[in-house]
């Protein structure tokens, strides 16, 4: 036998058996956004390099080490999207929908990061992400906060996810309090890795959410962005507690919570939950005003967030909320001359008359015990018999998989029946 080849290292297959359950987290978020009026937009998964280093940072982890870079056949740089707000903003700028414009946009896909590969981190993985547009806030950002919160009550997950906030302020906010972090690690420089000595000049903050302890218990004594911000950043983040608190969501202020790309100001939040290990945040979002006129747009508020779909999935089978309906309603079973064809035209028919019922016809022969067994693996509720006698008789044999009975019935009267399932 040829040597098989295998798929790259951190990009998955989502096999039938797990596909419905991504189809139910996937429809119930696309529910939730257009039960607050959103529309969805759809970008290319390529685009140039210079899109990506210039939104997100040069000096971020995605930009530095997680991006699938390469030339295409005419030398152009090009990137595999690693998120989707730099090409959101991109291709609002590019088809003039963002000047003097309010949009409500998501989108979803699969995007692309080199990182290890260990559970709820992959290489390709898929983000369901808002963006709004020409909306200074904080009562959108509490909209987007309450919209991801209606998410997780639909999913059923709510009890088992927390809401952490920051704001970081302006530019000018950070620009200051840069400074004094920089001072601050200036004195503790000894007990700083490689990796924090690195960021200290380049990307100071980043620092702040190091996973290395002994840093962190230092940091404690760390300056606070809080004590930087202006009156206006300070207004606009008691503005959206106010908000949040008024819509009866709970979260945690949390003064270190900065997020990996550069582009936030203002408010910053994640969704965590305890329940899958490390990986643990399964949403994270912000406002991001700068990043329109930074890519070539006019100045355009703007905020968003992005969820990890496959770190969802992970957290309904961890939970175990995987009571997905079937992929198969109906199965039709046949036996003897003639009642192939007959089946398949009854098939047809309770298609047109029962809209959304799912029947799935018996191909390949057999006798009834294995076409029944055949029933019960695709997980049909209810097997449909047609013999000979049956077609003589205009009749169709029910038998209910679960239950068991067995009831004759006219082929006329059997559509009715079967609307009991969906
Ligand atoms: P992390 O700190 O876990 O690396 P991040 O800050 O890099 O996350 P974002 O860029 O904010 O993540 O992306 C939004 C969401 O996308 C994350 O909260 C997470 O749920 C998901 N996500 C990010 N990277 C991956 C990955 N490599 N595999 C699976 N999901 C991911
Ligand atoms: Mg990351």
């Amino acid at each position: 036998m040829a040597k098989q080849i295998q798929a790259i290292r951190g990009m998955n297959d989502c096999l039938p058996t797990q596909s419905p359950l991504w189809q139910k987290v996937e429809s119930t978020i696309k529910q939730v956004v257009s039960a607050y009026g959103y529309s969805e937009v759809r970008m290319p998964i390529v685009e140039s390099t210079h899109l990506f280093s210039r939104a997100i940072g040069e000096v971020t982890d995605v930009v530095e080490k997680e991006m699938y870079t390469f030339d295409d056949r005419n030398g152009d740089s090009l990137t595999l999207r690693p998120e989707g707000t730099a090409g959101c903003v991109r291709a609002g700028i590019q088809n003039g929908l963002l000047y003097n414009q309010e949009q409500r946009l998501w989108y979803t896909g699969p995007m692309f990061r080199h990182e290890r590969p260990q559970k709820g981190r992959y290489r390709q993985f898929h983000q369901f992400g808002v963006e709004v547009f020409g909306l200074n806030g904080p009562d959108v950002d509490a909209e987007l906060i309450m919209m991801t919160a209606r998410m997780w009550r639909e999913l059923g997950i709510d009890k088992h996810v927390r809401l952490e906030l920051n704001s970081i302020g302006s530019l000018e906010d950070r620009a200051n309090y840069r400074e004094a972090l920089i001072a601050f690690l200036e004195q503790h420089i000894d007990i700083l890795d490689e990796d924090c000595k690195r960021r200290m000049h380049t990307n100071p903050l980043r620092v702040l959410d190091t996973k290395n302890a002994a840093i962190q218990e230092v940091l404690v004594d760390a300056p606070k962005l809080s004590d930087y911000l202006g009156e206006e950043s300070k207004q606009h983040f008691a503005g959206l507690c106010e908000l949040l608190d008024a819509a009866g969501i709970e979260y945690q202020v949390n003064e270190r919570l900065v997020r990996g790309l550069d582009y936030y100001n203002r408010t910053v939040f994640e969704w965590i939950t305890e329940s899958l290990g490390a990986q643990g945040t399964v949403c994270g979002g912000g406002r991001y005003d700068g990043l329109v006129e930074q890519l070539g747009g006019k100045a355009t508020p703007a905020v968003g967030f992005a969820m990890g779909l496959e770190r969802l999935v992970l957290m309904m089978e961890t939970l175990e909320l995987t009571d997905v309906r079937r992929p198969v309603d109906v199965y039709m079973v046949t036996a003897g001359e003639g009642t192939m064809m007959a089946g398949m035209k009854l098939a047809e028919k309770l298609r047109e008359d029962v809209p959304g019922l799912r029947v799935m016809s018996h191909f390949g022969g057999g006798n009834f015990k294995k076409q029944f067994k055949r029933a019960d693996n695709v997980g049909a509720a209810v097997a449909l018999v047609l013999g000979e006698n049956e077609i003589a008789e205009n009749t169709v044999v029910v038998k209910d998989l679960r239950g068991g009975e067995q009831t004759t019935m006219a082929q006329d009267d059997v559509a009715a029946k079967l609307a009991e399932l969906i």
